[in-house]
């Protein structure tokens, strides 16, 4: 047969067209999906099945927090890849079972649009996995203790009102906090505490975050400026979490615009996907949030450097935790209170009587709603 006329052929299999470049090569959509898909399903060599000599077996259950952005959609989209192969091989067992829990990001914030379509795209695309929607302030429902916890670390200056409805009450609760760093680091906190209930309740050993290299690296350099390095060891690295469950990180060598590259090349994702919000470029730089400052720094460092950012977390990754005289943790983020000489977080006391307070890590009380910073 004689050869294709290839303006551009793909550089790995040399029989179609490439359409973008990737790490200085171009490749065709396929070779491109293969190659994301080898980078993330090598970081889930650890969920195999045994061989099929063993008789009695249950798959694991895998947790994967979904927030429709580009990220954790392409890690559904590739794991559910693997799953489908799994099932279809006569010689193979199914590794894992995927339940997907989706914060309704209309309750996270209200310039999110109801997300109702996007949902009804998520379960007709990925049938074969358990899907649970939730609304943000279903994190007094599963994590009980929040209420009166909220109360201690918000301080006597917080007035909450128990007659209202739990939505009213965790609004209250964030409009109470004034800088942008600190609202934004209360809710990934409350969020976590949130997604690790769910999944504790569901009995899901590990939960499978949607991070990308960029994301991690913007999180490592936001944690360490926000004196929450200690808990890094958790947030950006594979391991324990406080709460018994672990936590992953399987998009950690792929970067942000790779993710966006890999969804442009799946149309099935089109309807299911919530573009970011862009940030408006007339918007001051003291409006954003610590967080926000970061991601930004990464994204626009990583186009021109990407060996350095990825340098970022792959360094933090390989982080222990530290030891520590006191093992008190905080109440409300789980990090170690004493952890660092010198920040060694606060102790609030109860507004109500005989107990003792509960005790809040350095970082937390940083973001108590009286502290300026
Ligand atoms: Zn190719
Ligand atoms: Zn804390």
């Amino acid at each position: 047969m004689p050869a294709k006329e290839l303006t551009r052929p793909c550089m790995d299999c040399k029989d179609a067209e490439a359409i973008l470049t990737t790490r200085k090569r171009s490749l065709c959509s396929h070779c491109f999906k293969l190659f994301i898909q080898f980078k993330i399903l090598r970081r889930m060599d650890g969920h195999k099945a045994p061989p099929k000599i063993q008789k009695e077996y249950l798959p694991s259950k895998l947790l994967l927090p979904l927030s429709l952005g580009v990220s954790s959609s392409v890690l559904l989209h590739i794991l559910d890849w693997q799953l489908e192969r799994q099932r279809s091989n006569p010689h193979s067992r199914v590794a894992y079972q995927l339940h997907v829990l989706v914060i309704e990001p209309s309750t996270i914030s209200p310039s999110n649009s109801s997300f109702d379509s996007n949902f009804e795209g998520l379960q007709k695309t990925f049938p074969t996995h358990i899907f649970t929607r939730l609304p943000f302030y279903s994190v007094f429902e599963y994590v009980p203790e929040m209420k009166e916890l909220i109360l201690e670390y918000a301080g006597p200056q917080f007035a909450d009102d128990s007659s209202q409805s739990d939505e009213a009450r965790l609004a209250a609760f964030r409009g109470s906090v004034s800088s942008a760093t600190s609202k934004d680091d209360l809710d990934n906190v409350l969020l976590t505490r949130l997604v690790v209930a769910f999944a504790k309740q569901d009995a899901c050993e590990t939960i499978l975050w949607g991070d990308s290299d960029t994301r991690l690296s913007a999180k490592t350099l936001a944690g360490a400026a926000k004196g929450r390095g200690a808990s890094l060891t958790w947030q950006v690295s594979d391991g324990m979490s406080p709460w018994g469950v672990q936590f992953e990180f399987p998009l950690r060598d792929i970067n942000k615009p790779e993710l966006q590259q890999y969804k442009s090349v799946c149309p099935e994702l089109s309807n299911i996907v919530i573009p970011d919000q862009p940030i408006p470029d007339n918007i001051l730089t003291k409006n954003l949030s610590i967080d926000e400052l970061m991601m930004r720094y990464v994204e626009t460092q990583g186009a021109k450097y990407p060996g350095v950012m990825a340098n970022v977390s792959r360094t933090a990754n390989k982080l222990q935790a530290a030891g520590s005289d006191d093992p008190a943790s905080c109440a409300l983020c789980g990090s170690l209170v004493g952890n660092v000489k010198g920040n060694t977080g606060i102790t609030v006391a109860s507004q109500f009587g005989e107990s003792q307070g509960s005790q809040f890590c350095y970082g937390c009380s940083r973001s108590r709603p009286e502290i300026k910073s």
